[in-house]
C-alpha cells in the first residue's frame, strides 16, 4: 500500500502508464528456465518453427554477417519490391515492421484515443489486447463459437463486426488462422466480416499462419477495402522469429499514415536479407509446410495415445483438449513444464481446457510424448485429492 503522506515517486509517468499493470502476458521460456534453474528439453510453447530456417536462408544470413554494422534500408525497398511481385500488389501497399507484434502496436497508436473501443475475440492472441491497453483503449471481446465436427472453437467474424458496429470500435482484430485454437475460416467468411464492419473501423486481419493454412483461407488482395490491413510475418512458416520482421498490406493511405509514426530504422539489415532469402526459397517453404503438417499429425497421434482429442489445426501448433476444464488443463501444463517440456495454454475459458503444443522436430515430439501420460496422471491425482 502506498502511504498517502509519502510523496509520489518521481518522475511521475503519464496517468495512463501509472494505471497500467506491471505484469505482462509475456513470460518467455528463457525467464522460465532461469527461474527453474535448468533448461527445457523441448521448446514447443512459442509457435516458433522448430525445424529452423531453410538452408538457403541460413546461407544468405551467414554470408551477410559482415554487413551487420550497417543499418537496414529504412524503406526496405528490395524486400517490399519482392513481396509486391510475389503478391501481385503494388509496393505502396506494403509496409515492413518489427514483426506483426510491432505493427499491432503502431496500429493502436494510429487509431486509438483514450477510451476508444477495439473489438477482438475473448481469449484470442493476447498481444493485441496488450497494445490496446497500452494506448488507453478499451477491449470489447466476443466469445469464440463452440467447436463443431472438423473445426475447433473459432473466433466469431460476424459477431466481431456487429460488436464493432454497436460500440463504434476504431479497430477490429481477427487472426485467421487463429491462435491459440488453430481454427481457420474460409475466405468467404472473412469477406462477410469485412463487408459488415463499419468503414471507420480499421480491420486488422492477422495472417501469421497463412502459409500453413489450406488454400482459399485468405480473401484476394484486390479489391483492397480502404479499412482493411493484413498482417503477415516471417516468424512462423519461414522460421525467422528471432529476426523480428513482418509486413502489412493495406490501402496506400493507411500505409502512408504509418510512415508518420513507425520506427524507420527498426527492421535490421540482416532481418531484411534473411526475409528476402526466405521469400525467394520456395522449396524451403514447401519443405517447411510438409514438416509442419507431419508434426501436426504426430501431435494428434500423441494426444490420441494418451486418450485426448487434438483439435484440427491450420497453424503450426495443435491445441489438445485435456477434456476436464481449465483447472485440470493447468495441472497438465504445470507437470509438463516440470518435466522440462515448454508448452503453453490458452488463458480464457472455455479455451483454457486445452494445452497448446507447437510443431517441432521428432526428437522434441518424442520427449513430449514421453512426458504427457505422466502429466495427465499427475493432474488426475490432483483432481481426486481436491
Ligand atoms: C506468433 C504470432 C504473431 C507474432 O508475429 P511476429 O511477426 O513474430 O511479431 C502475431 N500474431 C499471431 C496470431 C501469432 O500467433
Amino acid at each position: 500500500m502506498s502511504d498517502p503522506n509519502e510523496p509520489a515517486p518521481r518522475p511521475r509517468f503519464t496517468p495512463l502508464i501509472e494505471r497500467l499493470p506491471s505484469t505482462t502476458p509475456f513470460v518467455g521460456p528463457e525467464t522460465q528456465e532461469r527461474v527453474r534453474g535448468r533448461p527445457f528439453i523441448a521448446r514447443l510453447g512459442a509457435n516458433e518453427h522448430g525445424f529452423g530456417p531453410s538452408a538457403a536462408t541460413r546461407a544468405a544470413l551467414a554470408a551477410a554477417a559482415g554487413q551487420a554494422w550497417m543499418y537496414g534500408d529504412p524503406e526496405g525497398f528490395a524486400l517490399r519490391q519482392a513481396l509486391a511481385e510475389r503478391l501481385g500488389a503494388p509496393r505502396e501497399r506494403i509496409l515492413l515492421g518489427e514483426g506483426i507484434d510491432g505493427l499491432l502496436g503502431l496500429a493502436c497508436r494510429l487509431m486509438l484515443r483514450e477510451g476508444d473501443r477495439a473489438a477482438a475475440p475473448r481469449g484470442g492472441y493476447p498481444t493485441f489486447g496488450y497494445h490496446v491497453a497500452g494506448f488507453g483503449g478499451r477491449l470489447e471481446t466476443v466469445p469464440y463459437l463452440a467447436a463443431e465436427p472438423g473445426a475447433p472453437d473459432r473466433a466469431d467474424p460476424i459477431g466481431l463486426a456487429n460488436r464493432a458496429a454497436e460500440t463504434g470500435a476504431r479497430l477490429l482484430y481477427l487472426a485467421n488462422p487463429d491462435n491459440p485454437m488453430g481454427g481457420v475460416w474460409p475466405a468467404e467468411a472473412v469477406r462477410a466480416m469485412i463487408a459488415a464492419t463499419p468503414d471507420d473501423c480499421l480491420i486488422l486481419l492477422d495472417e501469421a499462419y497463412l502459409e500453413t493454412a489450406p488454400e482459399g483461407s485468405a480473401p484476394p488482395l484486390s479489391p483492397q477495402p480502404p479499412n482493411l490491413l493484413r498482417l503477415r510475418t516471417f516468424s512462423k512458416a519461414y522460421g525467422l522469429a528471432g529476426l523480428r520482421i513482418g509486413y502489412a498490406i493495406g490501402a496506400p493511405r493507411v500505409i502512408e499514415a504509418f510512415q508518420k509514426i513507425r520506427n524507420h530504422f527498426g527492421v535490421g539489415r540482416l532481418s531484411q536479407i534473411g526475409a528476402l532469402a526466405a521469400l525467394a526459397d520456395e522449396d524451403g517453404l514447401a519443405q517447411a509446410r510438409r514438416s509442419i503438417a507431419a508434426s501436426r499429425e504426430r501431435i494428434t497421434r500423441i494426444a490420441a495415445e494418451a486418450g485426448l482429442a487434438a483439435l484440427p489445426s491450420a497453424a503450426n501448433f495443435v491445441a489438445i483438449d485435456c477434456g476436464r476444464g481449465g483447472v485440470f488443463a493447468r495441472a497438465v501444463l504445470k507437470t509438463l513444464i516440470e518435466a522440462d517440456v515448454f508448452v503453453r495454454a490458452p488463458g480464457a475459458p472455455p479455451l483454457d481446457r486445452c494445452v497448446r503444443v507447437s510443431c517441432g522436430p521428432e526428437v522434441e515430439m518424442d520427449r513430449f510424448a514421453a512426458a504427457l501420460p505422466e502429466a495427465l496422471a499427475a493432474a488426475e491425482r490432483g483432481a481426486e485429492s481436491a
